[in-house]
């Protein structure tokens, strides 16, 4: 694996050698950050977060080392056009190049910021208090528009917005996310309006009933063995958010909370990680460890989740198959039959919640936070103008107003990190999700049959 420190190295060894060291950083902090998620106690939180800072020092130092962007020009004039060397060397520059482009001091500046903005927006939240939280957010909001105009500056982009969602997305615009967003706009609003209008109630009661824990992990680690994650590549533990991580080829974490009334938010949880997890376990192992082993964006990551979730999990052939799995471990569900459950896993209600939201809604939820993030990293918008600014638009979309601002502009932890352009890769990721789905029940010929 040290190829490129020996004399007869190439110079694309070089820069695979350099990119296996820092893939091996990431790898370390993945460890400690998945730990601090699920079984660090609260004291340990202080020299954690001191252990992550040193190592993300590292892992930048590497990426800007001179040395490496002397390799990578080097070997640029040896690599034939569309190569698989070609490959690994464009996405090396473009990593470092980022990295290059945001001067040391406003990266520290940005991580401490953030780290504060963190604690203090839970706190804002749990309080409901809009008011304790705008002066960190004004300044975090600085630090990412200055972070902006300096991938503007390094040539790397064209507007702010542009700058921000390259980081998720790689090459997408704000100009046609505009386009997209706007067009799901037009269409999902009167047709939300129009389910919201009808009438109908859905049943959700047979989604609801007293669930252990051991049961719902139980159902849910079988689910998720029968539909390829491998538990002997990965692992699944309780964490208060559910997310996934991978440390590296064969080590793919994912983990789960539960409701204990309600085994949607548990199963449903589960099937969404395991589609990121399949998709961190299906990624070549040739590539590990080098500027091609990681996921090509985060709507593509998502859209394996939202497949799993909804297209497969959501779906009347699926059920077919997981109502027995489901009465073997959840017992007082037994009465329960798929024309019962279906529309309980469907049902369209305008809500508040994003990460609540149904499948109906939630692009709508989306499209809000786009429409006022783009006007917040412009400076179009004053933070003190944010809450009616959320609350008017939640309105003319989804006919919702939040009563106060916990469950309205406060509910995300995105733009308290920071992440800003982060939003519209949900959307693609279930528009992706879609069109992958469809291509492949037209190549298989009888997918749902043989779900
Ligand atoms: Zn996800």
């Amino acid at each position: 694996m040290e190829a490129g420190t020996g004399t007869a190295a190439g110079p694309v060894e070089t820069v695979l050698a350099k990119w296996s060291d820092i893939a091996s950083i990431g790898s370390a902090a993945a460890v400690l950050a998945w730990d601090q998620e699920t079984l660090m106690p609260p004291q340990g939180g202080a020299q954690r977060g001191a252990s992550l800072a040193v190592l993300a020092g590292l892992h930048h130092d590497q990426l800007v080392d001179p040395a490496l962007i002397e390799a990578i020009d080097d070997a640029g004039s040896a690599v034939e056009a569309g190569s698989e060397n070609e490959a690994h060397l464009r996405e090396a520059r473009r990593a470092v190049e980022r990295a290059r482009a945001v001067p040391g001091d406003l990266a520290r500046e940005f991580a401490a910021a953030r780290s504060r903005s963190m604690q203090t927006w839970q706190q804002a939240r749990a309080d409901s208090d809009f008011a304790a939280f705008a002066p960190m957010l004004r300044e975090l909001v600085g630090l990412v528009r200055q972070e902006a105009d300096a991938y503007i500056a390094a040539g790397l982009a064209e507007t702010r917005y542009d700058a921000l969602v390259d980081q998720y997305e790689p090459g997408t615009t704000e100009a046609e996310l505009a386009v997209l967003l706007g067009d799901l706009r037009d269409q999902l609003t009167p047709l939300v309006k129009a389910v919201a209008d009808s009438g109908v109630v859905i049943d959700e009661s047979p989604a609801r009933g007293v669930f252990s824990e051991e049961a719902q992990l139980a159902l849910g680690r079988e689910v998720a063995e029968a539909i390829g994650f491998d538990f002997d590549a990965g692992r699944l533990d309780l964490s208060a958010h559910p997310f996934t991580t991978r440390f590296g080829a064969g080590d793919v974490r994912i983990t789960w909370r539960y409701d204990d009334d309600d085994f949607r938010s548990g199963l449903f949880g589960i099937m969404h990680e395991v589609g990121h997890g399949l998709y961190e376990q299906g990624l070549p192992g040739d590539y590990a460890r080098t500027p091609l082993g990681d996921a090509v964006s985060l709507g593509v990551h998502e859209s394996q989740s939202r497949l799993w979730e909804n297209l497969v999990g959501r779906s009347r052939a699926f059920w077919e198959w997981a109502l027995p799995v489901m009465h073997r471990h959840l017992p007082s569900t037994d009465a329960v039959t798929v024309d019962a459950l279906y529309p309980a896993l469907n049902a369209v209600v305008p809500s508040l919640i994003r990460v609540e939201a149904d499948q109906g809604t939630y692009n709508l939820h989306i499209v809000a936070r786009f429409e006022i993030e783009r006007r917040l990293i412009s400076g179009d918008v004053d933070i003190d103008d944010l809450p009616d600014l959320w609350d008017d638009t939640y309105d003319e979309l989804l006919g919702v107003r939040a009563p106060d601002v916990a469950a309205g502009v406060l509910q995300d932890i995105h733009w308290a990190m920071g992440s800003i352009g982060y939003f519209p890769t949900y959307t693609l990721g279930n528009l992706l999700a879609s069109q992958l789905f469809d291509a492949a029940s037209r190549d298989v010929g009888d997918l749902t049959e043989q779900m």
